[in-house]
């Protein structure tokens, strides 16, 4: 029997639990409610899980191509104090098995490496779901009615499935208090180094630029907030002058090059944490389930390692519910682990310990770093 699977939201999550599940067989229809694929997003890390799982997956060499590799992460705070990381030190920091990536290059590998072989209705969403014991019913917003063995809530932090099946947000969502905006563009700000990041860091707020030659630039705002609510619904346009307008560096010419349409990401840094992650023939996936944020530098990992595993316990499982309780089982410890953010500061710090290490902290005009001269005073 050809089993049915209805996946809600093509992000990374969404994309790469509908490749593994189509490999497996499996019937898949994915609604996106955006027009057409996303993209968009700064430079993400990938690695462990998420790593092992694009191997098996066929599309590391894809993911390679677009690797982003800088020969300096550079964090600068208002008095110029600076601490370099190395291409050398990143390696040691990440191993082997870690790629910085644009978020949109894993979403586009992913849905290239669908071959056309999944129905996919942009445009569309889940209105109303019906558990029926031996699978599921979902309402969609295009009028239509389908029946699947499983439906998978892949839709982000904001889920809807999540809203619908297992409460309101506020019950799962743990605000930590920041807001992240991102802003692409063509090119990037005059005095920027090739192949480089490069952050200042003032007073809760931090601005960061990724120069990735061929690709223009990215530029990451985020900031601590106690008006989280207010600042989203002004939106980026009307909140970023506001917070970062007295900055000096590259930020004036950041804030100008903003879209007049207010495109672009911005949400709150918020974790989502459940007891469970299915009930009945629903299961969510990714941020829907367990948003580790950008601060755990691991949600794109996890949401690919964590839909490839579904679909290995789906596979091996003769039961649809044995299976996600064996997947969970199999995957909680580490989605609790990176929201602790125990591994990374962990490498970091024995890192920065080492009098070995590659990290540089210098004070003081950076070397070899094209940051405009009186960046500190403006600041
Ligand atoms: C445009 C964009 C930019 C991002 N940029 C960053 C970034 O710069 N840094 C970072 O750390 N994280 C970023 N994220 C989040 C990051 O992608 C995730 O943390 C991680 O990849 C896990 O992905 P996910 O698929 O679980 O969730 P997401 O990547 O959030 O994907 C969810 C998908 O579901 C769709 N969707 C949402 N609601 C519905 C609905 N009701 N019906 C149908 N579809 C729905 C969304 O449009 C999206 O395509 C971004 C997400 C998006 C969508």
């Amino acid at each position: 029997m050809i089993m049915k699977v209805v996946i809600v939201g093509a992000g990374i999550a969404g994309l790469a639990a509908a490749v593994q599940l189509h490999r497996a067989g499996w019937e898949v229809i994915v609604l996106e409610h955006a027009p057409r694929l996303r993209d968009g997003g700064y430079v993400v890390n990938f690695s462990g899980l998420g790593y092992e799982a694009a191997d098996r997956m066929g599309i590391l060499p894809a993911l390679e191509g677009h690797r982003v590799v800088y020969d300096w992460i550079t964090h600068m705070n208002a008095s110029g104090r600076c601490a370099r990381i190395s291409a050398r030190a990143q390696d040691a920091l990440g191993g082997n098995q870690s790629y910085n990536l644009m978020r949109g290059d894993i979403e586009r590998a992913l849905f290239d490496a669908l071959d056309g072989g999944v129905d996919i209705r942009y445009g569309c969403t889940v209105s109303h779901v019906e558990q029926l014991g031996d699978g599921v019913r979902a309402w969609l917003s295009d009028g239509t009615v389908e029946r699947a063995d499983l439906l998978i809530g892949a839709d982000g932090l904001h889920s809807t499935v999540r809203r619908l099946v297992f409460g309101p947000e506020e019950r799962f969502r743990h605000d930590l208090h920041y807001l992240v905006a991102v802003l692409a563009l063509d090119t990037a700000p005059a005095g920027l180094a090739p192949r480089t990041s490069t952050s200042l860091n003032v007073e809760g707020r931090q601005v960061a630029v990724a120069n990735v030659p061929g690709r223009g630039a990215l530029a990451l705002f985020s900031h601590r907030t106690t008006a989280q609510e207010a600042e989203l619904s002004a939106g980026a346009r009307a909140t970023l002058p506001r917070i970062y307008g007295d900055l000096g560096w590259v930020v004036p010419e950041l804030l100008a090059r903003m879209p007049d349409d207010g495109s672009g990401y911005f949400d709150a840094v918020s974790q989502i944490r459940m007891e469970r992650w299915s009930k009945g023939r629903v299961v969510l996936l990714g941020d829907a389930a367990w948003c580790v944020t950008l601060f755990a530098g691991a949600g794109s990992s996890l949401a690919v390692g964590g839909a490839d595993l579904l679909a290995t316990c789906l596979e091996q499982a003769g039961r649809v519910e044995d299976a996600l309780q064996d997947w969970e089982a199999r995957l909680r410890l580490q989605v609790v682990s990176k929201q602790k953010g125990r591994r990374s500061i962990h490498r970091l710090l024995s890192l920065l310990a080492d009098p070995h290490g590659e990290i540089e902290v210098f004070d003081g005009e950076p070397v070899g770093l094209a940051v405009p001269a009186g960046a500190e005073a403006a600041c």
